[in-house]
């Protein structure tokens, strides 16, 4: 009894398989049959051209090789006459050909795949142009304090560029660092520059240049501006103007005698 059970569902199993793979071989011919015809229509040769044109350098396509190499010619190359019309491949463009894997004849020499299909990449300037520009007093006395102020944008955005920048006094080139905007949120773009009584005395009488150098940042490239002053003989000594004749103190107009104090009776 447990026999014949067996035997009826190993039956059954087989008959399932069978049926399976009918089923399969039935409905999987029709893709079958789809994929082999081919997708591209046989290239009409007659509409290659057979000769070079006066402008080779224009000329884009199409282009030809055989299913039987991985070369590709321009149609007119004696090597392409060769190939045999059914195993003829017509591409496009040199594109076409460099995406099937074919490589240029070294014969006819058509267009190299990557200059042709990949169009050489336009270096993209990481950094934005600037203009920094420093202003001041043109003329000021040895010991006097002076203020400088300079300036710094983005040149095409006219954004507010801040940062610290590096000046120099006559190219002294530890002059120190000066923030333009230091608060750091860029909302102006114009940042002083203190200079003591006790750092203009250091000056030696002439002229003289304040350079400042601001080096970038990943957004903004460098920029720097220069600019001269003069120092002076200090004030006090050498061009002082005489003090002007003291206007003198007018004359007191005298107190009005006092209203004696009422004598107070008690
Ligand atoms: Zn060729």
């Amino acid at each position: 009894m447990a026999m014949v059970c067996v035997v009826v569902m190993l039956v059954t199993v087989l008959a399932g398989v069978a049926g399976c793979m009918q089923a399969q071989t039935s409905s999987n011919s029709p893709t079958a049959q789809s994929t082999t015809t081919p997708t591209q229509t046989a290239p009409t040769t007659s509409a290659l051209p057979t000769t070079a044109p006066a402008n080779i350098q224009s000329y884009t396509g199409p282009f030809v090789g055989s299913k039987n190499s991985d070369v590709y010619h321009y149609p007119w190359c004696y090597e392409a006459k060769k190939i045999k019309s059914e195993n003829l491949v017509v591409f496009a463009t040199v594109a076409d050909a460099c995406a099937a894997n074919y490589r240029p004849c070294e014969v006819c020499n058509p267009p190299a795949c990557t200059p042709s299909s990949t169009p050489t990449a336009t270096p993209t300037p990481t950094q934005l142009p600037t203009q920094a520009l420093v202003s001041g007093p043109a003329s000021f006395a040895q010991g006097q304090a002076v203020t400088f102020t300079t300036t710094l944008n983005s040149v095409n955005e006219h954004k507010n560029v801040c940062g610290a920048v590096n000046y120099y006094i006559d190219d002294y080139a530890a002059g120190g660092t000066w923030n333009i905007n230091p608060a750091g949120t860029c909302s102006a773009s114009s940042g002083n520059l203190y200079l003591a009584g006790a750092d203009t005395a250091k000056l030696s009488v002439g002229t003289h240049t304040l350079k400042i150098d601001w080096l970038g940042d990943s957004t903004y490239g460098p920029s720097q501006s220069v600019m001269t002053f003069t120092v002076t003989s200090p004030t006090p000594t050498a061009t002082a103007t005489p003090f002007p004749t003291a206007t003198p103190f007018p004359t007191p107009t005298p107190f009005p005698t006092p209203t004696p104090f009422p004598v107070r009776t008690l």
